[in-house]
């Protein structure tokens, strides 16, 4: 079984800085992202499951449309594949409706005119993406008990909660330790190939985060990569 953790804004820097042993795995470094224009969520999820840069395609209906783009399975990696389940992955399984809301909440925290109000928007906003975390995170379980042929699970917790909460050292490494502890669960599976992959990672910006201009990657097994682009693990995943 293939196992993708696919996880939206992991930090190289966050993930040595707070010890993830487990995120690490055995091959692990940087994705080199410096082929688009800006690490966007949306695009670069494309590019990895298509094996293309998708960047013109994407942004070609507009920031609005962009977010409901899905691709057909026949243009993705998952074609070559019996039995896959890819659970809320931008592009081709996204939870439209949950992301929209977080997104909402986002908007109205700049929005907001004084600090009360500021701090309860923040408050439903950390506790709306703890909760669709749970959800994805139990169907993810669930699924990896079934042992399909591969199984990609998107996470979005760490990318959401730290566009507001970067400054948060407690928090962000809360967040972390609860994506090693599952992949540390993985490792115990036997016969399973894990790759741990984000979009891009995440800079300070006073208390809060912006997308940083590389990914973060790493194999159980041996790829032979260094500073591998997104696209390149189209071919990873085929090859095995
Ligand atoms: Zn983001």
């Amino acid at each position: 079984m293939i196992i993708v953790l696919a996880i939206d804004a992991l930090e190289y820097e966050k993930v040595q800085q707070f010890g993830c042993d487990n995120l690490k795995q055995q091959y692990y470094g940087k994705t080199d992202i410096s082929e688009f224009s800006e690490p966007r969520t949306m695009v670069l999820w494309s590019s990895f499951i298509t094996g293309m840069n998708k960047e013109k395609v994407v942004l070609s209906g507009g920031n609005n449309e962009m977010w409901s783009k899905r691709w057909n399975i026949g243009d993705t990696l998952f074609s070559s594949f019996k039995d896959p389940i890819v659970l809320d992955l931008p592009g081709f399984s996204y939870d439209l409706l949950s992301h929209e809301k977080s997104r909402n909440l986002l908007r109205r925290f700049f929005e907001a005119e004084n600090n009360n109000e500021k701090e309860a928007i923040l408050k439903e906003y950390n506790k709306d993406a703890i909760e669709h975390h749970k959800k994805i995170k139990e169907k993810f379980l669930e699924a990896i008990k079934q042992r399909h042929d591969i199984v990609l699970g998107y996470f979005s917790a760490i990318d959401v909660i730290g566009h507001l909460n970067f400054g948060n050292g407690t928090m962000m490494k809360t967040l972390y330790r609860e994506m090693d502890e599952l992949a540390a669960e993985i490792k115990n599976i036997p016969d399973t190939k894990l790759i741990v992959l984000s979009d891009h990672g995440m800079k300070p910006i006073g208390a809060f985060g912006d997308h940083s201009n590389y990914g973060f990657w790493s194999t159980s097994f041996d790829a032979h990569l260094s500073s591998p682009k997104i696209t390149d693990f189209f071919k990873v995943i085929q090859n095995l």
